[in-house]
C-alpha cells in the first residue's frame, strides 16, 4: 500500500508492505545519488540493520551505520551533539538522505538532527515499533527532551519517504506492541467509529502477531494520520490537536512515573483516553455506555484503563498541576480533548479545571 502525505512541496509517500525492509534498497537507491547512505539506529534494532544494509548492497548503494544506545534518554542534547558530529564527520550534505531505522526515539532524534544539519538535510523514516509505524514516523514532528520536559526542543521537518515493514514488529516485545496499539485505537476514538469497531474485533489477532491484522491496522492508522496532518501540518488550526487525545491526562501519569519504563507512553495514553471518555461521560457530554466500552476494550487487550490500573497516587490537584505544565498550555488555557461518543472528539478550551480535579479525586484507585 502506498499512502501519500499531501503537504505541497513537502509531500511524500508512506509505503506499507510485509517484507519491505529486504527490498528497501530499491526505494532508497534513487535518493542516494550514488553516495554512501548513513543509517542511524539503536542496539536493539541490529537484526533489522543487517537486513537493510544487505538490501542496500544488493541495490549497489554503500551504507554506513551509526548505532546509538536505546531508550528515551537518547533524546538529549548530548546525544544530538554526538550524532550531528558523527554525521558531519561522515560528510553528510544537504542533498543527502539519512535513514532513521528504529522506534520513535531514533525517529525524533534523527529527524531533529537532520532538521538542523547544514540547515536541513534529507531523511527517511524506517520505523520498527508499532508506535513509530502508526504515529511518530509520519507528520514531521521531531524533538529532543530538555530539563523542563519532554519534546520541548524540536522542529517540524518532514521525511522524504517512510518505509514501513510490519514484519519488523516480530522482534518487538509484546508490551511495546500493546503500548503502540493505544495509538492505533486512538484513530478510531478520534473520528472513526467503524475503525473502533474493527479494533474491538481484531485487536487480539493484531497483538498476537497476525500479519494481515497488523498491516491492515497500520495502513488504516497511517492514512488517518496523513489526512489529519494534511489538514493542519503545523498544528495551528486545531485539527492536528485531536491526535493528542488522551495525551494531556497521559502525560501527567507519565510524569508521575518519571517518563520511565514503569509506564510506557502508549500505556499512559491508554489510561488517558479512558479518563477523557470518563470525564466526558461524567459531564453528561458522552453516553456512559461509550466510556464503558472504551474501558472494557482497553482492559481486554491488557492496557491500563484508568488511575487504578497505573497505580497513580497523585491527588486530582497534583495531576492537574502536571497538566498545566504541559506544552499544550496556551495563553493560560488548557485545551482538553473531549468526546460526544465513540469516534466523536473535539477540542474544548473552556473546561473548568475544578471539575477535572473533582473527577480525578472521585476515580477508584
Ligand atoms: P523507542 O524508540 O524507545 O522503542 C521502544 C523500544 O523498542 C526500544 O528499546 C527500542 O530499542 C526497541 N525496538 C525498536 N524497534 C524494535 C524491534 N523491531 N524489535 C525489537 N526492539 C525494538 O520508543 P517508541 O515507543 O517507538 O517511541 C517513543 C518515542 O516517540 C517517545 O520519545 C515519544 O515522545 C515519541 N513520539 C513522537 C511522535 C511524533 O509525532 N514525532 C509521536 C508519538 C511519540
Ligand atoms: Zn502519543
Amino acid at each position: 500500500t502506498v499512502i501519500p502525505v499531501s503537504l505541497g512541496a513537502r509531500s511524500y509517500d508512506v509505503i506499507v508492505e510485509n517484507g519491505l525492509l529486504a527490498r528497501a534498497g530499491d526505494h532508497l537507491a534513487p535518493l542516494s545519488r550514488g553516495r554512501t547512505m548513513v543509517i542511524v539506529t539503536d542496539e536493539n534494532v541490529r537484526p533489522h540493520l543487517a537486513t537493510l544494509q544487505a538490501s542496500l548492497a544488493a541495490a549497489v548503494v554503500q551504507s554506513e551505520a551509526i548505532v546509538l544506545p536505546p531508550g528515551e534518554s537518547s533524546k538529549s542534547w548530548a546525544m544530538l551533539e554526538t550524532l550531528t558530529d558523527r554525521l558531519l564527520d561522515l560528510g553528510v550534505e544537504r542533498g543527502d538522505h539519512v535513514v532513521a531505522l528504529g522506534g520513535g526515539v531514533i525517529g525524533d532524534l534523527v529527524g531533529f538532527a537532520c532538521a538542523i544539519l547544514k540547515r536541513g538535510c534529507g531523511f527517511v523514516q524506517v520505523p520498527t515499533t508499532l508506535l513509530a509505524q502508526v504515529d511518530s514516523s509520519v507528520g514531521g514532528k521531531t524533538a529532543i527532551n530538555s530539563k523542563a520536559g519532554k519534546n520541548l526542543v524540536g522542529a517540524f521537518h518532514q521525511p522524504a519517504l517512510v518505509l514501513v515493514d510490519p514484519t519488523t514488529l516480530d522482534t518487538l516485545p509484546a508490551r511495546q506492541v500493546r503500548a503502540g496499539y493505544a495509538e492505533v485505537v486512538k484513530y478510531g476514538l478520534i473520528d472513526d467509529p467503524a475503525f473502533f469497531a474493527w479494533c474491538e474485533s481484531n485487536a487480539a489477532a493484531l497483538i498476537a502477531g497476525d500479519a494481515d491484522a497488523r498491516s491492515c491496522a497500520i495502513s488504516h492508522s497511517i492514512a488517518a494520520k496523513a489526512r489529519i496532518v494534511g489538514e493542519d501540518e503545523f498544528e495551528t488550526k486545531g485539527r492536528r490537536a485531536l491526535l493528542n487525545l488522551g495525551h494531556t491526562f497521559g502525560h501527567a501519569l507519565e510524569a508521575e512515573a518519571g517518563f520511565s519504563d514503569t509506564l510506557l507512553h502508549g500505556e499512559g495514553v491508554a489510561a488517558g483516553m479512558a479518563l477523557a471518555y470518563g470525564f466526558s461521560a461524567a459531564q453528561g457530554i458522552a453516553p456512559p455506555a461509550d466510556a464503558e466500552r472504551v474501558r472494557t476494550h482497553l482492559a481486554a487487550i491488557g492496557l491500563p484503563n484508568g488511575l487504578a490500573a497505573v497505580r497513580s497516587t497523585q491527588s486530582g490537584h497534583e495531576l492537574v498541576a502536571h497538566m498545566m505544565h504541559d506544552k499544550k498550555m496556551n495563553a493560560g488555557t488548557l485545551p482538553f480533548l473531549l468526546a460526544r461518543g465513540i469516534g466523536e472528539t473535539y477540542v474544548d478550551k473552556t473546561v473548568d479545571l475544578a471539575k477535572v480535579t473533582a473527577f480525578l479525586d472521585a476515580q477508584p484507585r
